[in-house]
C-alpha cells in the first residue's frame, strides 16, 4: 500500500504560518478566515467568492456566503492574498503571492498564473512618474489558453 502523502491542508496551513509570522500578530486569525484562506490556498483556479464558499461550506458548517465576503476582504487587506479583478467580471481571488501576472482566456474565462521569466520590477517595462513606489503590479493579459487556441485552429 502506498504510504500516505501529507494532506495538502497541512502544506496551505504552513504557508499561511510563515504569511502571518511576516505580517506580526495583527493579522491573526479566526477559525473561518483561517479555512477561507486554506480553501483558497488549494485552488489555483482563481474562484469567486461564491465558489470559495461552495467549497469551504462542507468544511466549515454554519459559515455564510457574508461571512465568507468578509474574511476575503480581511485576508486581502492584510495582503494574505489578491484580488484578481478582470474587466466588468465578478472580483476572483489568488492566495499565490509570488509576483505575477493573471492570464486570462476570453474563450473559456479560465484565468492562469503567469510567472515572470526573469525578476520583474515594473519599472524597467513601464515608465512609471518619476520618483513613484511600485507596491504591486497587477497586469491582466487575455488572449485563448492552449486548448481553446487548439480547438480555434482546428475549426
Ligand atoms: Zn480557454
Ligand atoms: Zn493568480
Amino acid at each position: 500500500m502506498a504510504k500516505p502523502s501529507l494532506p495538502s491542508s497541512t502544506k496551505a496551513a504552513s504557508a499561511l504560518e510563515c504569511r502571518l509570522a511576516v505580517l506580526g500578530a495583527d493579522a491573526r486569525l479566526t477559525p473561518h478566515r483561517r479555512e477561507v484562506f486554506q480553501v483558497l490556498a488549494q485552488s489555483t483556479d482563481h474562484p469567486t467568492a461564491y465558489d470559495v464558499f461552495d467549497r469551504v461550506k462542507s468544511r466549515s458548517a454554519g459559515i455564510s456566503l457574508a461571512t465568507v465576503y468578509n474574511c476575503l476582504e480581511h485576508l486581502s487587506s492584510h495582503g494574505l492574498i489578491r484580488k484578481v479583478q478582470l474587466d466588468q467580471a465578478q472580483c476572483r481571488f489568488c492566495a499565490n503571492l509570488h509576483e505575477h501576472v493573471h492570464f486570462h482566456c476570453t474563450q473559456c474565462d479560465q484565468v492562469i498564473d503567469a510567472l515572470p521569466t526573469t525578476p520583474m520590477h515594473a519599472g524597467d517595462f513601464w515608465q512609471l512618474p518619476e520618483g513613484a513606489r511600485v507596491n504591486r503590479t497587477d497586469v491582466a493579459i487575455h488572449g485563448l489558453c492552449p486548448r481553446c487556441a487548439e480547438k480555434r485552429n482546428r475549426t
